[in-house]
């Protein structure tokens, strides 16, 4: 059977190579499809006169933890715009904890990451993926180097699928640490 040890398939598959494999799982920075451009627009005429034509609620869940809790999501014209607590949902019976009670946020908060940031010099600014992979590459091999694979911890998420939850915990075995956890358990 081939050698697969933290340290072969490093040099095997690259570091760059290695850290994509890693990538899709490693929450820092995480955008999406939400993300790409301005959620606001001036409003046409006829949406000045008749605001909400398609106004709807869907009942949906949270998806900060395994929980799951309940989520009414009130929709305007494809845009969420309001939320409740779901009270007839079998699991939460109306309760939130402060992360679900402000689900709607990670759409709409206009301080929400929507691309990799550094911050130089006291300025934020934005970076490329693969200039934020060179760097989390470099600055991970640093740390290993210096104080061994244990002194980093990989955190996963809720709202990883099942075969991001597998590459990340690969991902560390590789890296050769065990430190690895939920969010949902800080
Ligand atoms: S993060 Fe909170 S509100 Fe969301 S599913 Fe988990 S317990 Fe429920």
């Amino acid at each position: 059977m081939e050698n697969t040890t933290p340290r072969t398939l490093a040099t095997t598959v690259g570091r760059r190579s290695f850290l994509k494999m890693g990538a899709l799982s490693v929450a820092f920075g995480a955008t999406s499809g939400f993300a790409s451009g301005s959620v606001t627009r001036v409003a046409t005429e006829e949406e000045v006169k008749n605001p909400f034509p398609e106004s709807k609620t869907v009942k949906t869940i949270c998806t900060s933890c395994s929980v799951g809790c309940g989520v009414i999501a009130e929709v305007h014209n494809g845009v969420w715009v309001r939320q409740e607590v779901a009270q007839d949902h079998p699991i939460s019976l109306g309760g939130h904890c402060c992360k679900g009670a402000d689900m709607i946020d990670m759409i709409r908060s206009e301080v929400r990451l929507k691309y990799p940031m550094v911050k130089e010099n006291g300025q934020w600014k934005r970076l490329s993926w693969e200039d934020a992979l060179d760097r989390i590459a470099t600055k991970l091999a640093e740390i290993k180097k210096e104080n061994g694979p244990d002194a980093v911890q990989f955190l996963g998420s809720a709202k990883m699928s099942n075969e991001q939850a597998y590459y990340l915990r690969k991902f560390a075995a590789f890296f050769g640490t065990n430190n690895i956890d939920h969010q949902a358990r800080i």
